[in-house]
């Protein structure tokens, strides 16, 4: 059971970086990263030079792992920004920054991108004023993200907007803690997002 418990825990340990999936324990020196820096399993400790082929794969397993997305729709937001204005790779990672899930974690309404998805799709979301409750919702510049009224005794969104482990809002995005919203204000660049990740290796390895 312990092993599917860590499950998360092994993917930021197989990467050899934090991937920020588990809440709070991310930010605290309980974090297995922190702890054991090395990969999962017998010859974890052993370091290997990946091809330049692993290296590609590497960088788009990290992606997915991060954002919390499947093959086939990471397949299509990268189908998606290869046909967009502007740097492929910079663009898929606007994209999935541009997820309903991910701005309501980045906003402090959940601990971790997994809960942040919960919270959608428990129906506890609203974007301007409508409800919306499909994780993967691309929101826009201009979009306002809040706890719907019915929603706002959440226990879970009251702990995190307290608390929100110290993680700082985004420049793109604001947030009001008093009444539970955030607004978009931009889409966000590629600086301001926090992914150690070379995307430019994600866009080879789909362009072959
Ligand atoms: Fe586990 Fe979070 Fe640390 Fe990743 S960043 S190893 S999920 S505690």
């Amino acid at each position: 059971m312990a092993r599917y418990k860590d499950e998360q825990c092994r993917i930021c340990r197989r990467e050899g970086q934090k991937l920020f999936l588990k809440g709070d324990r991310c930010y605290s020196d309980k974090c297995s990263v922190t702890r054991r820096n090395y990969a999962p399993g017998q010859h974890g400790q052993k370091r290997t030079k990946l091809s330049e082929y692993g290296n590609q794969l590497r960088e788009k397993q990290k992606t997915k792992s991060f954002y919390g997305v499947g093959e086939k729709q990471f397949r299509g937001y990268f189908e998606l920004a290869s046909k967009k204005k502007g740097i492929t790779g910079t663009v898929l990672l606007q994209i999935l920054e541009s997820r309903l899930d991910n701005v309501v974690y980045r906003l402090g309404f959940g601990s971790s991108r997994p809960q942040a998805r919960q919270l959608v799709t428990h129906g506890n979301i609203e974007v301007n004023g409508r409800k919306v409750d499909i994780a993967s919702y691309l929101v826009k510049a201009g979009d306002v993200v809040a706890i719907r009224e019915i929603r706002k005794d959440n226990p879970v969104v009251k702990e995190n907007m307290e608390g929100n482990g110290g993680r700082p809002v985004p420049e793109w995005l604001e947030v009001d803690r008093e009444k539970m919203s955030g607004k978009v204000v931009r889409l966000a660049n590629r600086e301001d997002i926090d992914l150690p990740v070379e995307e430019h290796l994600i866009v080879e390895l789909y362009s072959k």
